[in-house]
Order: structure tokens, then C-alpha cells, then sequence
């Protein structure tokens, strides 16, 4: 706002001594439009330096503040655009512009109550002058209507662009915003997502899981954490190669996906091992889930034929106890795992009680 309203001060400045410069505005209307200029030119260098002083001071922008700029930004703008003729061209533009340009420097709260302070000053800037309480655009020689009939140079002048430039921005602004909302979504994709499985990555797990655990917690429900890895994995690759490694795991993955209810989450943990979130889940219906998934993992080979090899996977299960913070359920399940492991391999091993890890030797 502030270079608009310092080229509106020096353009009110040269324009009394260069009447030949703009035959069209209305010169007696400049000693109002002045001191409303300058205002808003102060207005805003206070806005801004306080918000300079804050940042300083390493305070993050408060909400006010944001509000305060977008509505003192949007009543001048109102009132400029009424002093030029709200209807005509640049300002049209302005108005479609506003909510994209908005969009992407604020959050939505105060942008929307300053578009709605806007149109609220858009609609008295066309409709005060319609009734006949005040002239329209005071500043300007040209108005829509001459004593109440349609004027046609305006329409010519003004109107008829107005609307093709509306229309126009409109759809130009439409397709941009759909365009970035589009990348926003693929990139919040990527950035969730295991590229290789298309499984959540960890830390969304982590962040699901805090969330699953809170909500556990307020109900009273069963939380369940399965922790899977693959047995011998480092054998396939040697043997069948790395390619045939990956479709393994993108396999495993699609079989962890397929088992899974909705509202459970399951996560790439690294290499050839995942991590499931069972939510409204007590540990004897996470067995049998477990158990599934072992079954299921056995189904997965490697390599082609007589050739070909059987995967299994070995579980770690813990059921999430009172408490506990998200990194104890998830040691204690990556425990049970380990315990797996060492017991042969191709198992599921519950984790043990907190009570009975302290009372072991
Ligand atoms: P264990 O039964 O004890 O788990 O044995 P392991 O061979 O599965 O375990 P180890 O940790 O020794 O080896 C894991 C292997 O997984 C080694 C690594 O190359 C392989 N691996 C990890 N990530 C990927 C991947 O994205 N693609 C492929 N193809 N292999 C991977
Ligand atoms: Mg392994
Ligand atoms: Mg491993």
C-alpha cells in the first residue's frame, strides 16, 4: 500500500501546477484528498515499524497486528476507490486481485474479515452515489450516469473494460490459485509419503501416533503399535539383486496396506522395516492382525521359479500402557521385535509389561 499512497501524495503534489497533465480530475476535491493521503501513508509507516521493532525484538507478528494492517489496508483502499469511481478499471482488477494476492501472503481469518470490510466499502462507494447522498468518484470528471440516464462515455471508457478485465483477472486468478492449491497437495504428498511403498513416512507415524494416543487416552480405548522386518533381507538382495529387493518391499507394503482398517496407519520405518498403528485395538485383536501379517508375508517371493524365495517378516507388538510416552511404546515394540529376531526369526513376539522388564534379572 505504501508505494500506492506515495504516488498518489506526489501526483497530488505535481497536478495543481500541471493542470495539462490530467484534464479529467477534479481539482477542488485535492485539499479533501490530501489530508485522507497522508494519513494513510503514516498510517501505515507506523503498522510497519512497529512490526519491524517486533520482529527485532525476535517477537513472531502478532495477530493483531495482521488484522490491523489488512483492515486499515482495506478501508483506504475503499475509500481511494471511491474517490476515483469504484467501477472503474484498475480497481476492478484490484478487488478480483485481492483475495489471491491475500491468499498467499496471509492466513485465511484476516484476510477474510478484511475482504469483507472491503466489500462492505465497495458496495457504499457504487451504492451512496446511486441513491444521490454523495457524487460518485469526486476526484474524477467522468461518472457512469449523467442526471440519472447511463452516460455512454463511461460505459466506453470505463464500464466496458471493467467488466472484460473483471471476467478476464477472474479466470486468470481461478486458474492460478487451482494451479498452486494442486502443488501445495503434491508436495504435502511428497513430504508424507515413502516414495518407494507410497506408505506414510515416519514422521507422519510419529505425528498419528501422538494424536491416536491422546484420543486412546480421552476414551478409554486400545492403542497398538506392530513393528515389521523383514527376515534376511540383505540375503535377497544379494541373491536376486536390489531391483527385486525394492518390488519385495513395495509388495510388503501393499499387503500391510490391504490388511489395515481405515483409520489405522501404517509407515515405512526405514530399509525393510514398517510400523503399524492400530487404534481402538487391546492387544488380543492386534495378535490376530499380527498373525495375518505373517501369514500374508510368507505369500511374498523373491525371484522367479524354483529359484524363487520366501520372504518372512518377523513382529514386535506392544499395546501402548498407561503413562507411556510415544517413544517407550515404540522402544518397547522395536524390543519385541529384536526379541522375534533372536527366538528364529518368522514370529510375533508380544512386548513385555514395563513391571516385567523391571522385575527381569
Ligand atoms: P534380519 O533378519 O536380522 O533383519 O536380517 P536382514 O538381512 O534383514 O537385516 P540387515 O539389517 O542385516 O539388512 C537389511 C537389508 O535391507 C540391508 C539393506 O541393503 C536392505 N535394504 C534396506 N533398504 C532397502 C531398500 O530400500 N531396497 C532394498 N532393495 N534393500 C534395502
Ligand atoms: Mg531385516
Ligand atoms: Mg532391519
Amino acid at each position: 500500500m505504501l508505494p500506492f499512497a506515495i504516488g498518489w501524495l506526489a501526483r497530488l503534489y505535481i497536478l495543481p501546477r500541471h493542470p495539462e497533465l490530467s484534464p479529467y480530475v477534479n481539482r477542488s476535491f485535492i485539499p479533501v484528498f490530501l489530508p485522507f493521503l497522508w494519513t494513510q501513508l503514516l498510517g501505515h509507516v507506523a503498522l510497519v515499524a512497529i512490526a519491524l521493532v517486533l520482529r527485532a525484538r525476535g517477537v513472531r507478528t502478532a495477530s493483531w497486528l495482521v488484522h490491523a494492517e489488512i483492515q486499515f489496508w482495506m478501508i483506504c483502499t475503499s475509500i481511494s476507490l471511491y474517490t476515483v469511481g469504484p467501477l472503474t478499471t484498475p480497481f476492478i482488477i484490484l478487488i478480483v486481485a485481492l483475495p489471491v494476492i491475500g491468499s498467499l501472503l496471509f492466513e485465511a481469518r484476516p484476510l477474510r474479515l478484511g475482504l469483507i470490510t472491503m466489500a462492505v466499502g465497495f458496495a457504499l462507494g457504487v451504492g451512496l452515489p446511486v441513491a444521490g447522498v454523495v457524487p460518485y468518484g469526486p476526484f474524477v470528471g467522468t461518472a457512469p450516469y449523467v442526471e440519472g440516464r447511463i452516460n455512454l462515455a463511461w460505459v466506453l471508457s470505463f464500464g466496458g473494460p471493467s467488466v472484460f478485465a473483471t471476467v478476464f483477472m477472474l479466470l486468470i486468478h481461478t486458474s492460478l490459485l487451482q494451479r498452486l492449491r494442486d502443488r501445495q497437495q503434491e508436495l504435502e504428498h511428497l513430504s508424507s509419503t515413502d516414495v518407494l511403498t507410497g506408505l506414510a513416512n515416519r514422521s507422519v507415524f510419529y505425528a498419528r501416533l501422538r494424536e491416536e494416543m491422546a484420543r486412546a487416552r480421552r476414551h478409554k480405548h486400545g492403542l497398538c503399535v506392530l513393528f515389521i522386518d523383514a527376515d534376511n533381507f540383505k540375503a535377497i538382495n544379494d541373491d536376486f539383486g536390489h531391483p527385486t529387493g525394492d518390488a519385495v518391499l513395495v509388495e510388503v507394503g501393499r499387503k500391510v496396506r490391504d490388511t489395515l482398517r481405515q483409520g489405522d496407519i501404517a509407515a515405512r520405518w526405514g530399509g525393510e522395516e514398517f510400523a503399524i498403528l492400530l487404534s481402538h485395538t487391546a492387544i488380543a485383536e492386534a495378535r490376530l492382525v499380527a498373525d495375518r501379517l505373517l501369514v500374508l508375508s510368507r505369500t511374498v517371493r523373491a525371484g522367479e521359479g524354483a529359484m524363487g524365495r520366501k520372504l518372512t517378516v518377523s513382529i514386535g507388538l506392544a499395546q501402548l500402557r498407561p503413562g507411556e510416552t510415544a517413544e517407550e511404546l515404540i522402544s518397547r515394540a522395536d524390543a519385541a521385535l529384536y526379541g522375534a529376531k533372536h527366538e528364529g526369526r518368522d514370529r510375533v513376539t508380544v512386548a513385555q509389561e514395563p513391571a516385567e522388564l523391571r522385575a527381569a534379572p
